[in-house]
């Protein structure tokens, strides 16, 4: 099927007489008839829902379409972005390993790495994405598990030479993980590309609406954990699972299986089932906001760039970016509908001119439908020092603008009023 059915079609399939649109299994437990059959369950002997903290019907409905979406082997929500990226890392990653991660990744996932998991002895290095392959060779170490990305930055807007950073990690025998959060598996497919784990914040644009805090991993299931030799969680038997060996009893689908009945049974961030319902149903749009969004965002990025107000604008779509080229590889229907750009005047021209949009809205989230503004530097990348900033490729008068789908003659308007405001 292709992509915009999938979206509509994939992940529930009722039976004769069921409910037609999804139900939302508020249950967090599941009735069965014998002390044998839920010994079964536990012993990972037979396929069923035990405990909504692993698994719930309604979840997995969202989970399957978007396994199927970003053409995976299988996948696990999560209750945020934040512990989609926190499972990835931690299901193959622990003290005295390394991470290589792009310098550009959003200010939580850097904070997540740079900070908390430092605490817990893995180490990161961050580094330039655009640097070629053999500086960034250099930063690989004997004990380096993965390498890291965004498909698409927030809010740099740097698009990931995905293939560089998969030949890095393969020839050094272990992952990429990509995060797709921003052009979502509609504009840009990072397991085609040799990507080997996705993960989404779910809160964006998949969700769509603003309504539920989610996110996602998505096994690609081509990475050889046995023939990398470098993970032996996979290989050898996991004593607190009865001696299961991941990669002998799921196959091509172990880094799921191990994330979701090893990582999500210890650590919990289990989606709540309403907010897997909101994220289906988010989901079956997805294609038609997505178009709507690229094509906004390109009339308004092309609009900043004309105007004398504008000191600079970043939007992959724009022939003037640094990345256009690789978006058109990576994304050639568009990237997402997020665009950075600056105020002339710095900081506090900046913020006047935020303060004057009425259509506008000044909000932290980001990629829902309703357009929104926001000042990275005082808001989301706030506990970042200058330096750090700079680093992560944000600057003090930057704004953020999530372009929504609303008429684009409309936002374009509430843009002039508001440079109006600020002559
Ligand atoms: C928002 C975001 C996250 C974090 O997701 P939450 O759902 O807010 O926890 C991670 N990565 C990217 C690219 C994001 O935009």
């Amino acid at each position: 099927m292709k992509l915009d059915t999938i979206c509509v079609q994939t992940g529930y399939e009722p039976k004769n007489g069921e409910a037609r649109v999804l139900p939302i299994y508020q249950s967090t437990t599941y009735k069965y008839s014998s002390t044998q059959e839920v010994g079964d369950l536990f012993d990972l002997k037979s396929d069923g829902f035990f405990y909504t903290r692993l698994a719930n019907p309604t979840c997995e409905a969202p989970e399957k379409k978007l396994a199927a979406l970003e053409g995976g082997v299988g996948c696990m929500m999560t209750a945020s972005g934040q512990s989609a990226s926190l499972i990835a890392i931690l299901n193959i990653a622990g003290a005295g390993d390394h991470i290589l991660c792009a310098a550009t990744v959003y200010g939580g996932t850097f904070n997540l790495f740079n900070v908390t998991l430092r605490k817990v002895g893995i180490d990161f290095t961050f580094v330039d994405p655009n640097a070629p392959i053999e500086e960034l060779r250099r930063e690989i170490r004997p004990n380096t598990k993965a390498v890291f990305g965004e498909s698409v930055a927030n809010p740099a807007l740097v698009v990931l030479d995905i293939e560089k950073f998969a030949a890095l990690a393969h020839e050094n025998g272990i992952p990429l993980i990509v995060d797709n959060t921003f052009p979502t598996p509609i504009n840009c497919r990072p397991i085609e590309w040799g990507a080997d784990i996705v993960v989404h914040s779910t809160s964006k644009y998949l969700d769509g609406h603003a309504v539920a805090l989610g996110g996602a991993i998505i096994d690609s299931g081509r990475f050889d954990w046995a023939a990398s030799g470098k993970f032996p969680e996979f290989t050898t038997p996991d004593e607190s699972y009865h001696g299961i060996v991941y990669t002998e009893h799921f196959g091509s689908a172990a880094f799921i299986a191990k994330a979701r009945v090893q990582m999500m049974r210890d650590l919990g961030a289990a989606p709540a089932p309403m907010n897997g319902f909101l994220l289906n149903m988010g989901m079956e749009t997805l294609h038609l906001r997505m178009e709507r969004h690229c094509a906004n965002a390109l009339a308004v990025a092309k609009y900043l760039e004309a105007n004398e107000n504008v000191e600079w604008v970043e939007f992959p779509g724009l022939e003037s970016s640094r990345y256009h080229a690789l978006a058109q590889k990576y994304m050639p229907g568009g990237s997402c509908g997020v665009i950075s750009f600056a105020v002339k005047g710095g900081r506090d021209k900046a913020v006047k001119f935020m303060d004057s949009l009425k259509l506008a809205a000044i909000v932290v989230h980001v990629a829902d439908l309703r357009t929104s503004v926001l000042h990275p530097a005082s808001s989301t990348h706030r506990q970042l020092s200058e330096e750090q900033l700079v680093e992560c490729g944000v600057h003090p008068g930057q704004i953020r603008m999530s372009v929504g789908i609303e008429d684009v003659e409309d936002i374009i308007a509430d843009l002039e009023q508001a440079f109006r405001k600020i002559q």
